[in-house]
């Protein structure tokens, strides 16, 4: 017998199709999964135990497909990102030692998880920090089915006084922050925070800390031993007892390079 499998063409016999909508990135599931044999396309099947209990559970055909594609459309990965499905599919710059570095760091990660801590990425904007935090999360959850969460840093924190002024308790709020598996917060310390901004930050932190969990962070700022010219640093950011627990969670890596935005303007 044949091992049934699914996928055609038109998906690149992937079973989605990554496309954009509104904001955000999504994954619609191709006809040829909607028309599974194994399950008539309802996603599930019926079973029996050795009981002769009769249960239901996924299509083993099919069933893996749904659930990571169910996965990649909750993470919140933005529409501007949608063709960054694996790590593949960033090109480090000739010479540029930093970004070939990044890479291999991200791509292990995604080899070895979970086996391997998070990581920090550091560097001007443009020099691929999104891209790589990105095309990691979306290998562990369309291959892996791990449930990873995107957050903007800036956008974070106004969700939070959002939900915070219609008097949604913290932990409530903070709450799918701390059970995602994996979290990547981009642009950390974008934009002005209040002390009451860092103290939640700090809670989040902490509290993925105390869980192990692994997050991913990208930011413009450089931590104090990577500075080079007179700017501000992380820490200065988002404080010190932040940026320690940082260190602890997460490899930190400092990408250099020229913005490759301005380079492409520059070349057109
Ligand atoms: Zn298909
Ligand atoms: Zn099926």
């Amino acid at each position: 017998m044949t091992k049934k499998t699914i996928g055609c063409d038109n998906c690149y016999r992937m079973g989605y199709m990554i496309e954009k909508k509104g904001d955000l990135s999504f994954a619609r599931i191709c006809d040829c999964v909607l028309r599974c044999r194994e399950c008539n396309g309802s996603g599930s099947v019926l079973s029996k135990n050795e009981k002769a209990y009769i249960y239901i559970s996924n299509c083993k055909v099919c069933g893996v497909i749904r659930r990571n594609v169910k996965l990649y459309n909750l993470a919140g990965i933005p529409a501007k990102y949608y063709t960054v499905l694996q790590l593949g599919t960033f090109r480090p710059k000739a010479k540029n030692e930093s970004q070939e570095h990044a890479l291999r760091y991200a791509d292990h990660f995604v080899k070895k998880y979970p086996d391997m801590r998070g990581f920090l990425l550091m560097g001007k904007a443009g020099v691929g920090k999104t891209h790589l935090a990105i095309g990691a999360i979306s290998e562990i959850i369309l291959e892996r089915g791990i449930r990873c969460l995107f957050k903007d840093f800036f956008h974070l924190l106004s969700e939070l006084k959002e939900a915070y002024s219609q008097g949604t308790p913290e932990n409530e709020v903070l709450l799918p922050l701390i059970e995602t598996e994996v979290l990547v917060i981009d642009e950390l310390g974008k934009g002005r925070s209040s002390d009451w901004e860092l103290n939640i930050l700090d809670q989040l932190i902490s509290k993925r800390y105390n869980a192990s969990k692994i997050t991913l962070i990208t930011t413009n700022y450089v931590s104090k031993e990577y500075m080079k010219e007179d700017q501000e640093t992380l820490e200065a950011r988002v404080g010190d007892r932040i940026a320690s627990r940082l260190h602890e969670m997460c490899e930190f890596i400092y990408i250099e390079g020229q913005d490759h935005r301005k380079a492409l303007r520059k070349k057109a």
